[in-house]
């Protein structure tokens, strides 16, 4: 079958997401073959970098050896079975480990990321009902917030272009500030940036506590919204005040666990434990869809009940996909062998080194890195910037995607220097094609 006959059918049977269909008469699909390593190759055998992990899922490359043999080992045994009522020894082998890696128990597991939100936000409602308090029943979400598309998800998600059309189905949520450390004033320091929103935050809940059942954030880095970073203090802050006002902390560590900040969960480097976590993204490593989401004990013991409507009665048919989870366990064996952690470190210290004469372009502005993820905004940027850039970059022989003005480096972990070099000198030569380019069309902030 010919690439243009595949294309042809692509655009006529395949909604694709997060896209404007009708874009698609000018900037062509691209029709994949395989991938391989940090690459994806086209049926034409052309040869794409995959600087942005795939959507940030993709953590140790594509066709990785060992959690493709995981999946297969387990496709012998058992491909999948209802998780209620039945259970196997990768889910429990799965819930144990996440549960030692983030200081929570009780994994309750979905397919996507806007799953996982969804159940954190019920769960907490539900939480504070079975405790004699249906009052508690609103979310407040950060300025430029996101936490997926879904009806709930979205209701706590603050980004104009996904929302908008959607607003009448939406739960009206309470908006806190944004500690984005680019905020700061003239001799403000990120801290002191994160300490104003912090009070925000505080004046929301002392005006609203009495109604609020949790606050969601994204710890550390506002992705979708266009990798905003922020200090941790602010996270050391916002605990403290839930604590205070008796309001559940959810950290959506879906693009940031799984050490793409530095840490295995990236709220660690407040000090601070959630009330829950919800993980989705790197966790099979790109290979599965597959969420979970961790609670404290106290939420668990307040389900626990004689009552059947007392317990949490959500569910999702490949809840606890036995592939899914052996793929997961996979990547927690590679975390553990390859001391991930730790050689991040290393790596991002040497990338940072090749990525940071970016801020050196005179149109580069708040050039701003942490841990596996690099970011920077690109000044009066003409319109139609993301799709130029994101054209250039292809004709580059890379894959890069800037939300709005922001262009962001997102790479697989184990892509080797001379790639994180190849990727650089492409980030910079699509920079100035992208500013020239003049391109048609609105520019829209997309992910
Ligand atoms: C991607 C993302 C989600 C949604 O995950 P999906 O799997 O796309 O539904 C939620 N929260 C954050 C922080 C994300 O980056």
């Amino acid at each position: 079958m010919s690439n243009a006959n595949l294309l042809t059918r692509s655009l006529a049977a395949v909604w694709h997401p997060c896209t404007q269909m009708k874009r698609h008469e000018s900037l062509p699909l691209i029709p994949l073959a395989s991938g391989e390593g940090a690459w994806l190759v086209d049926m034409d055998g052309q040869r794409y970098l995959d600087g942005i992990s795939s959507w940030w899922v993709n953590l140790f490359g594509h066709g990785e050896p060992r959690i493709k043999a995981a999946i297969r080992a387990q496709l012998d045994t058992l491909e999948h079975a209802m998780l209620a009522g039945f259970t196997h020894r990768p889910v429990v082998e799965l819930s144990e480990r996440l549960a030692a890696l983030t200081g929570l128990g009780h994994a309750f597991y979905a397919s996507d990321g806007a799953s996982a939100t969804e159940i954190a936000l019920k769960m907490s409602a539900h939480y504070w009902r079975n405790r004699g308090e249906p009052g508690k029943h609103r979310f407040v979400h950060l300025a430029g917030s996101y936490h997926g598309e879904t009806a709930g998800a979205l209701a706590v998600t603050d980004v104009p272009v996904f929302r908008q059309a959607y607003a009448p189905l939406l739960q009206p949520g309470l908006t806190a500030p944004s500690p984005d450390a680019r905020n700061a004033r003239p001799g403000e320091s990120a801290a002191d940036v994160a300490e104003r929103a912090a009070a925000g935050l505080e004046a929301l809940f002392t005006a609203h506590g009495d109604e609020i059942a949790a606050l969601i954030v994204e710890p550390l880095v506002q992705g979708a919204c266009g990798m905003v970073m922020y200090d941790p203090a602010y996270l050391t802050r916002a605990r403290a005040l839930c604590d205070r006002h008796r309001v559940h902390l959810i950290a959506d560590e879906i693009a940031v666990g799984f050490g793409r900040t530095g840490t295995f969960l990236a709220s660690e480097q407040a000090g601070i434990r959630p009330d829950f976590v919800c993980l989705s993204k790197g966790i099979t490593g790109g290979f599965l869809p597959l969420a979970a989401v961790l609670s404290t004990d106290e939420v668990y013991a307040a389900f626990y009940d004689d009552d059947v409507t007392r317990g949490f009665l959500h569910s999702h048919s490949y809840t606890g996909n036995p592939l899914a989870c052996a793929a997961a366990l996979a990547v927690l064996d590679i975390f553990d062998s390859d001391d991930v952690i730790k050689a991040n470190r290393a790596r991002a210290e040497r990338w940072d080194a090749l990525f940071r004469p970016l801020a050196d372009h005179p149109q580069v502005r708040h050039y701003r890195h942490r841990g596996m993820i690099w970011a920077f905004d690109v000044a009066d940027a003409p319109t139609g910037f993301a799709q130029a850039y994101f054209a250039a970059a292809l004709a580059q022989g890379v894959l890069l995607r800037p939300i709005g003005h922001t262009v962001y480096l997102m790479p697989p972990y184990t892509m080797n220097d001379d790639e994180a070099r190849q990727l650089a000198g492409a980030a910079r030569v699509a920079l100035d094609a992208a500013l020239v380019a003049g391109a048609r069309g609105n520019d829209v902030a997309v992910a």
